[in-house]
């Protein structure tokens, strides 16, 4: 069967889908993802809200993967659509293949971190002397539970843990005993295994991108398809870049301490050698995060900040890590060996590892010298979950240095074209203001093919455009935070709905929300951060006339369909910070090839961001809203133009009046209103799970 036939009016997918709505734009991108799955090559599709992506990738693909008995690997960014991929779409492709008398097997796989590890449960389990008699109870029900589980899952335990315990039982790839294809004996019934298990009987594998750049060994795939690809530079930069965390310091003593305790306890420390280390180890946990902390100081930090913040490292200091380091590095490698138990075997080998990658990451952050890595000190007021990851000598203030590469394309393209197979990457939006190119530079893809699809939503008709025209310019922060504050004020009455007002910074979000707490009535008024983001999105979406007030998170990602979401007031153009480490370096790298670092990089970024921000409001047929813009460097800088021209058409509004009068003219969807409330229960059911 074509592609075309799939996807017709009378196809198999209509058949199954009672919803399904034939769209042009949804059979041209499986058509070409379908194409590149058979030639080979890369593929990047930007296909506008409502295309229907996620199927137009997804059935081409299974077919394929089915009919040739291949595996497709499916990537996103996001743990939500990972699970919507899971819970709705492939479903649906499972039902259209029954259909055609094929039968498709798929499943997901996430981050080691998100595994039960049974092994250390049980360790644990027998050292009730080290819980409250609360986690107690709690390890003791999961040891049972475990015993007939077919999943290893977090968000499919019964019960919520809590981030510090859960650290110590999930699957530490490490400390892990069965990197092969059978769990070791000492392991039992290995549940992270019966997962793993299905992934490699999977036909299509739905995984993340932190889990497709990571190191983990992955059942091989024939194709991949990488969604939310607008998130893979960031992703990618994060992930060949590292960190160094107090908390890196204190686990070290933690597990160093816990096998020289097993160690003494089962008379195998004659020579003392695991009391050393363990000696060294504990110094190492005091020392490591005063280390850090003195790097903050040498470089602008002071106990009278209130805002966190950070600098690029200068490199002119003589250390490079505290005393005790080198010294524990030592004293592992000469521990009595072998160790009797061969778990304990591998956690002291792991520990030596870990020591050792401290160090090399230490000296790469202090001796590197190239343009191409932002290496900086980052310092942040401490809310008490990082308390734990700080440890005691850190009071008021956590510390961290991290280092990321500037350009991610080349080691991209090594990892994910190097195996030779199809990759398509799609987003909503994917272009720089002059097309893919720059997208696909970034990637690594400079070679793929590429197609853009626009939304089969009639914007024109759906959405509105009201700039304003009469706010001060952001740079007098205190000026710009009371003039948004009294716009939003006056134009929340007028909105029937809910409301978005997206933020670029945390400071200026928590100014306005300040000038208007207490000044909204009638309806919820939230702030990103008051509790989980998916709660806070179906508590919005339930709402109905909500007024939520967020950073980046909500510029993208974040699907409210119908009138619980009427309005999003975007409030500064989201231009990259420029004062901040990692940014100051991309200028400096910039320059230093004779280019702009504006019309480069933070122009482009800004526009995209915009798109994203603007895309949250037309999630549907039946949707109709406005944008508010609340910066009128859009209508008077150079750069303005670049702006207007990357949204999609819309009417303008020029007035508070007309934007009342859009409103008292529209007929809130009962469809958007019934898909909102829907989404809400969908997303709270989310959240239940999660737990
Ligand atoms: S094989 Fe690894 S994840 Fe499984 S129980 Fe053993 S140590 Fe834990």
């Amino acid at each position: 069967m074509t592609v075309e036939e799939l996807f017709s009016p009378e196809g198999p997918l209509a058949r199954e889908e009672s919803d399904y709505e034939f769209r042009p734009q949804q059979t041209r991108m499986a058509a070409a993802v379908m194409a590149t799955l058979e030639r080979g090559g890369g593929l990047v599709v930007e296909a506008g809200t409502g295309v229907g992506k996620s199927l137009a990738y997804l059935l081409p693909g299974a077919l394929w993967a089915v009919s040739g008995g291949r595996r497709l690997q499916v990537s996103t960014h996001t743990r939500a659509l990972q699970e919507q991929v899971m819970e709705r779409e492939l479903p649906i492709v499972a039902r259209v293949l029954n259909r055609l008398g094929q039968t498709l097997r798929y499943a997901m796989l996430m981050g080691a971190d998100n595994y039960l590890c049974v092994r250390r449960l049980e360790r644990l389990a027998q050292s009730p002397e080290l819980f409250s008699e609360s986690a107690m109870t709690v390890l003791e029900d999961l040891a049972v539970w475990a015993k007939t589980a077919d999943t290893g899952q977090r968000s499919r335990l019964p019960h919520l843990v809590a981030q510090g315990l859960w650290r110590r039982i999930c699957r530490d790839p490490e400390f892990c005993l069965g990197q092969g294809r059978q769990g070791p004996a000492q392991c039992g019934r290995c549940l992270y295994r019966c997962d793993r298990d299905r992934a490699e009987k999977a036909q299509v594998l739905v995984i993340n991108h932190a889990l497709l750049l990571s190191a983990a060994r992955l059942p091989p795939s024939d194709a991949l398809v990488v969604d939310e690809a607008h998130t893979l530079p960031d992703v990618a930069a994060g992930h060949f870049g590292m960190v160094v965390t107090p908390g890196r310091f204190l686990r070290l003593a933690e597990e160093t301490a816990a096998l020289a305790r097993r160690a003494a306890s089962g008379g195998e420390d004659a020579d003392g050698s695991w009391a050393e280390a363990q000696r060294w180890a504990g110094l190492c946990a005091e020392e490591g995060p005063l280390f850090l902390k003195q790097v903050a100081l040498r470089h602008g930090f002071s106990e009278s900040v209130a805002e966190p913040g950070g600098r690029l490292l200068d490199g002119s200091w003589g250390k490079v890590e505290p005393p005790s380091l080198p010294d524990l590095e030592r004293c592992l490698a000469e521990v009595r060996r072998p160790c009797p138990d061969p778990e304990d075997e591998s956690v002291a080998q792991a520990l030596q590892v870990r020591v050792a990658a401290l160090r090399k990451d230490l000296r790469e952050l202090f001796e590197a010298d190239s343009l191409e890595t932002a290496r900086w000190v980052e310092w942040f007021p401490l809310g008490r979950q990082d308390r734990s990851e700080c440890g005691p000598a850190l009071r008021g203030f956590g510390f961290e240095l991290r280092a990321t590469p500037l350009d991610v394309a080349e080691r991209l393209s090594e990892r994910l074209l190097g195996p030779g197979v199809p990759v398509v990457m799609t987003s909503a939006t994917l272009s720089w203001g002059r097309g893919l190119g720059e997208f696909k530079e970034q990637v690594g893809l400079a070679g793929a093919r590429e197609l853009a699809l626009d939304s089969p939503f009639d914007f024109r008709s759906q959405a509105a455009l009201f700039i304003l025209d009469d706010v001060p310019d952001p740079s007098d922060e205190a000026g710009y935070a009371t003039a948004v504050a009294r716009r939003c004020r006056d134009i929340i009455p007028r909105i029937p709905g809910g409301v978005f007002i997206l933020f670029s910074s945390w400071k200026m979000l928590r100014r306005v929300h300040e000038l208007i707490r207490d000044r909204i009535k009638g309806r919820p008024l939230w702030v990103q951060g008051a509790s989980g983001n998916e709660t806070l999105l179906s508590d919005f979406i339930l709402a109905g006339n909500a007024v939520l007030l967020g950073v980046d998170t909500f510029w993208q990602g974040v699907d409210v369909p119908g009138s619980a979401l009427s309005c999003v007031i975007l409030t500064k153009l989201p231009f990259p910070n420029f004062a901040s480490p990692v940014e100051s370096a991309r200028r400096r790298w910039h320059e230093s090839f004779g280019r702009s670092y504006f019309d480069c990089w933070s122009l482009p970024r800004a526009v995209m961001k915009l798109r994203q921000g603007f895309g949250r409001l037309i999630r549907s047929a039946a949707d109709r809203g406005a944008v508010v813009i609340l910066d009128s460097r859009i209508l008077h800088k150079r750069y303005g133009e670049t702006f207007l021209e990357a949204l999609p058409p819309c009417r303008r509004i020029s007035s508070m009046e007309e934007l009342s009068r859009f409103f008292s003219r529209r007929k809130p969807g009962k469809k958007g209103s019934k898909i909102s409330a829907e989404r809400g229960r969908y997303h709270r059911r989310q959240e239940k799970d999660a737990i």
